[in-house]
């Protein structure tokens, strides 16, 4: 394992990486001193942006996270009347924990790929498709990518700026995860349990059995990989791990971009691969990238559509990284020689705003751009609110997405009485899905649930827990993460909505001729099934339905 230290930054990045430890130094006197007058006026009912803006320091404008950090401060030496509504307004990005669940990123460390896709970026310091100095990587990289040390931090931080950390969202990045060795695999993912649980575990099934009970539990664990990899081997040795959800690096749908780009797959192998996750019954996010070399705006739209046209794909998720040009990618050479041509700003923007509108709403569009320091981006897109320019431009148009992200109920307060119960069908895999979901009148979404019913054209994999059953793929409640035991009102997530979207779960299932109901459960979730009545298979946890 190359390990990678300070030493081994360029000097640009050694200056981001100055910057980025400085924003996070709280005991700068002249930031405290600006920090300590902006929440004094805020604290007499100034507005938080004017004040903000009011009191600049160090050239630059403070964090929410400094400010939550001298809240804190000035709370404990009474200097501030502790006050939690003021303590809200002041986090840092509430979207975070808005969905209910605190999101942990944990770099691999730096390993060949499989891969050889030409878009990507190379640098040894890192796994591959990850630049040193992006954001996420910084700290894996000053934790010299220990899992371990990676999860402690990224909670601490957390922690520090007042988000609870109860329900931990574990998404591991970097490269091709099913390339890893199986034992760095078994490892890694035991020693992110060991930093959630607080104590070290001698396997990984006891990490696994300890978070079940632990104060902050792990409810989702994402990898990465491509679509060649995933095969039921490795869908079954991820459910041993706990994996509930995959990233699947798409790219394209066009065999002839596929192999212009150097994917090394077809897109056969990506309607299989999705054929065999959805019949584990994982959650699946599909990463897409408009823009790669030998597509044009036009070839573009087509290949997006058939992303929700054809039932053997249908994500659940979707990143829509615009291809970036990096220096150090073998992309650069077809640019230098004149042979590829980044999409100027104006016209990625009008081809994400034409494409936007026909993503279901069973969909949820989490990125519309890579997060790459803009130091390395030669040449296209290098703004970074792409999103927010999107939606500007589809309002104008009288148009809107209603994909699950743009309709979430984040901070709203929702009694039980403002919800109805929508039912969509679509047909998956051979089989049929059914997206249950808590909207509003306006059409707001508190909760939903995903279940899988299989038919005769839907691959089996012939696993135990698995026999005649319909999958429960996801049960998803907003609301603010509360500590274990609080009661923030108006919370969906204390309305009971999770026992009711599986209760009607279960009467389709029944319904529709299924024996059993098998829910893929994340580690720290398997009690809540518990209590409703499933019962520990191998794999999953089970509900018999006769
Ligand atoms: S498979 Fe992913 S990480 Fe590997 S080279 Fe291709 S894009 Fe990069
Ligand atoms: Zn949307």
């Amino acid at each position: 394992m190359s390990e990678f230290t300070s030493g081994d930054y360029t000097e640009e990045e050694g200056r981001r990486l100055e910057a980025w430890k400085r924003a996070r130094d709280y005991s700068d006197p002249e930031r405290k001193a600006a920090a300590c007058a902006i929440l004094l006026e805020v604290a007499g009912g100034d507005d938080l942006r004017a004040a903000l803006h009011r009191h600049p320091a160090r050239g630059t404008y403070l964090s929410k996270d400094f400010l939550i950090a001298a809240y804190r401060e000035m709370v404990a030496s009474g200097q501030l009347r502790e006050d939690p509504a003021m303590a809200e307004r002041l986090r840092m990005k509430p979207v975070r924990t808005l969905s209910g669940v605190a999101t942990v990123s944990v770099l691999t460390r730096p390993y060949p790929c499989p891969g050889t896709c030409i878009f990507c970026p190379d640098d040894s310091r890192m796994p591959k498709s990850y630049l040193a100095d992006e954001p996420g990587a910084l700290r894996a990289s000053q934790n010299a990518f220990d899992p371990h040390r990676q999860v402690t931090s990224r909670l601490a931080s957390l922690e520090s700026v007042g988000h609870p950390t109860d329900k931990v969202e574990l998404l591991i990045l970097g490269g091709t995860w099913s390339a890893y060795p199986k034992d760095y695999r078994d490892e890694f993912v035991r020693r992110c349990l060991d930093a959630l649980n607080g104590e070290e575990s001698a396997t990984l099934v006891e990490a696994q059995r300890k978070n079940e009970q632990a104060a902050r539990r792990n409810v989702g664990l994402v990898v990465e990989t491509r679509p060649d990899y995933i095969r039921p081997e490795e869908l079954f040795h991820m459910r041993k791990l706990g994996v509930t959800k995959v990233q699947v690096g798409v790219q394209s749908l066009d065999d002839r971009i596929l192999a212009l780009n150097c994917r090394g797959h077809s897109v056969a192998e990506t309607r299989r691969a999705f054929r065999l996750m959805r019949a584990a019954g994982f959650k699946i996010q599909a990463h897409w990238m408009p823009n790669l070399l030998g597509a044009t705006p036009e070839s573009d739209r087509e290949d997006f559509a058939r992303m929700f046209d054809d039932p053997d794909l249908r994500p659940d998720e979707l990143k829509i990284y615009p291809t970036i040009l990096v220096e150090n990618s073998a992309l650069y050479s077809y640019f230098e020689r004149g042979e590829y041509r980044p999409y100027p700003y104006e016209e990625l923007l009008e081809l994400i705003a034409a494409i936007k509108p026909a993503i279901p709403p069973y969909c949820r569009v989490n990125r519309l751009a890579r997060d790459f320091p803009v130091v390395h981006v030669v040449a296209g897109n290098k703004r970074s609110n792409l999103r927010e320019d999107v939606q500007r431009l589809m309002a104008a148009r009288g148009e809107h997405c209603v994909c699950i992200r743009c309709r979430e109920v984040r901070g709203l307060h929702v009694s039980r009485g403002d919800l109805h119960l929508e039912d969509m069908a679509y047909e998956a895999c051979g089989g049929e899905e059914r997206f249950l979901s808590f909207v509003t009148t306006d059409n707001r979404l508190a909760g939903y649930l995903r279940l899988w019913l299989p038919g005769t054209r839907s691959l089996d994999l012939q696993w135990l827990d698995l026999e005649r059953a319909a999958i429960v793929r996801d049960v998803h409640i907003y609301g603010q993460t509360l500590p274990l035991g609080g009661n923030q009102e108006g919370a969906a997530q204390h309305l009971g909505l999770g026992t009711e979207l599986l209760s009607s779960a279960e009467q389709i299932a029944r319904g529709a001729g299924f024996s059993n109901l098998a829910v893929i459960s994340a580690i720290g979730t398997r009690n809540y099934y518990r209590n409703r009545g499933f019962e520990d298979g191998e794999l999953y946890l089970v509900k018999k339905l006769d």
